[in-house]
């Protein structure tokens, strides 16, 4: 193995972590991939390759959902009390916490954002959501209901956990995305195989080691490292998996619907977005421009609900733009783990072409640069300045495709009608957030009613909480996450009825 590389702002204990011997957690035991197998984890402030992780394929999947099974079928978890369910999640989230700076550290190297973020965003939330989720632990229940067939019945509903569940996650939030799946999945009772995702696999290798030391039970949860089409096809397809829980792009997103048709095993999905952002001329101009710039910049844009097509009313444009332009050449890009960074590299060399491919199509059909371009003007990394695009149209792939990186396209609207830029922000194939900014209180919230999307925020954007119902309309998905919702997604309703 060639000499690995390893950031000297990291802290001796994360160190010794991306420098060990890593090992997918599979029925209660740390081990390799069957074939030995590993594959490289790049740093993407360097593109160096800093560790090697297992590479699962059908065999250790196999493995993984059978201990899983087994877990669900024979194990305690299921039949465990809530409150002994909630405590586990309890003790997941203090764990988490207590190596917040670790997490942070791991996010940092693994994903390219800045470790100032991950501790203040991606930790945090992680830890919320298993809090939240250890609380729900006791509060899923069914109800009694009245039968109009007649007095002499008694009927009620039981809720419980839909199975085995595989869930499979991508690397913009590596560690919050695990936390996203596994907690309301555990908080019903359900057992787990998570895959992580091959350009992040560090946090959730970290984690695994923490679901351990809380006491999960053998087996009730499972994680495994691999390639999509090597671990994440067998996974989808598996018979022994009641239920596929996946983010990721639509693309995927598809395949994944149709390797669950075997057994028709239940789905959700949680996929891309082209999220509109609509600032109406009465709308606090100050605000708007720090919040509709951190809208697209935030996580380097790479969030299924960044807000990539600005259209701002046309008395305010060249101001918001002018705006959101000097805060895109204000960012100071840097590795994430330099003090100074307010924007990292992209995650992956392959994110890099796809992102500046998407700025070079956009300037090729006419669009003009306000800010940024596709030359970030540092010499090693995946780096990609803020971009932000003026004169396109609605046709250009810049404005119907998800680029999934920091570039935003501005449009102008008029005095028209408030229905015509309500048609204008739907669209798109994609329905899973929107903002909009305006003082007017009636507008805001005709537009929220019009806007077709799981999000709408309203002088805000990619404000997250665990209560907050997430998830998309149209191509961006099928249910929800977080919130009371998600609880749909693991949990199935047996209604019963006694002849009294
Ligand atoms: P992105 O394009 O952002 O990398 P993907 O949708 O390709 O997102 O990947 C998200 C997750 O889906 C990752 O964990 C990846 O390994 C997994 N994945 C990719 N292809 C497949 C597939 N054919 N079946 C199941 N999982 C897949």
């Amino acid at each position: 193995m060639a000499t690995l590389s390893i950031d000297p702002r990291l802290s001796s204990r994360t160190a010794d972590f991306v420098s060990s011997d890593h090992r997918m957690l599979i029925d209660g035991r740390f081990v390799a991939a069957a074939s030995g197998k590993t594959f490289p984890v790049y740093n993407p402030a360097t593109g160096e390759v800093i560790t090697h992780v297992p590479e699962a394929e059908a065999e250790d999947v196999n493995r993984a959902v059978t201990a899983a099974r087994r877990a669900f079928d024979e194990g305690p978890w299921p039949r465990m009390s809530p409150s002994e369910r909630g405590r586990v999640l309890w003790k997941i989230a203090d764990l988490v916490e207590e190596h917040l700076e670790e997490f942070a550290e791991l996010e940092s190297l693994d994903n390219g954002k800045p470790f100032s973020v991950a501790r203040v965003a991606d930790v945090p939330l992680t830890v919320d959501m298993f809090r939240y989720m250890s609380g729900w632990a006791t509060k899923i229940s069914g109800k009694t209901l009245p039968l109009s067939a007649g007095y002499d019945y008694h009927s009620y509903t039981l809720r419980e956990p839909i199975g085995v569940v595989a869930q499979i996650i991508p690397w913009n939030f590596p560690l919050l995305m695990a936390a996203w799946k596994l907690a309301p999945a555990l908080a019903c009772g359900c057992t787990i195989v998570l895959k992580l995702a091959e350009q992040t696999p560090l946090s959730g290798l970290r984690l695994a080691q923490i679901l351990d030391e809380a006491g999960l039970p053998t087996g009730v949860v499972n994680v495994i490292t691999g390639y999509g089409e090597g671990a994440g096809a067998p996974l989808a397809a598996h018979e022994m998996v009641d239920k596929v829980a996946f983010t990721g792009s639509t693309e995927v997103g598809k395949l994944i619907v149709k390797a669950a048709a075997g057994n028709l095993k239940k789905v959700t999905l949680e996929l891309g977005g082209k999220s509109p952002v609509v600032v109406f001329p009465d709308a606090r101009i100050d605000s708007v421009i720090q919040g509709t710039a951190s809208a697209i910049f935030f996580n380097h844009g790479q969030c299924c609900c960044a807000g990539s097509r600005l259209y701002v009313h046309e008395k305010v444009f060249d101001e918001v733009v002018d705006g959101v332009s000097h805060v895109a050449n204000e960012i100071k890009l840097a590795p994430g783990m330099d003090p100074s960074c307010q924007m990292g590299p992209l995650v992956s060399d392959e994110q890099y072409h796809r992102v500046v491919g998407y700025i070079e199509s956009g300037i090729g059909e006419g669009a003009k640069v306000a800010a940024g371009g596709p030359v970030s003007g540092v010499d090693r990394g995946w780096f990609v300045r803020p971009t932000v695009l003026t004169n396109t149209n609605p046709r250009m792939k810049v404005v119907q495709e998800e680029i999934f990186g920091p570039v935003v396209c501005a449009v102008p609207f008029s005095d028209r009608e408030t229905d015509a830029i309500i048609k204008r922000a739907n669209d798109t194939i994609y329905g899973l957030a929107a903002s909009v900014w305006t003082q007017n209180l009636s507008l805001a919230h005709k537009v929220a009613r019009g806007l077709r999307a799981g999000t709408v925020w309203v002088n805000c954007h990619n404000v997250f909480d665990a209560s907050l119902p997430f998830g998309g309309y149209k191509q961006s998905g099928w249910g929800r996450e977080m919130g009371e919702e998600v609880l749909n997604n693991y949990l199935q309703t047996k209604a019963v009825t006694v002849a009294l």
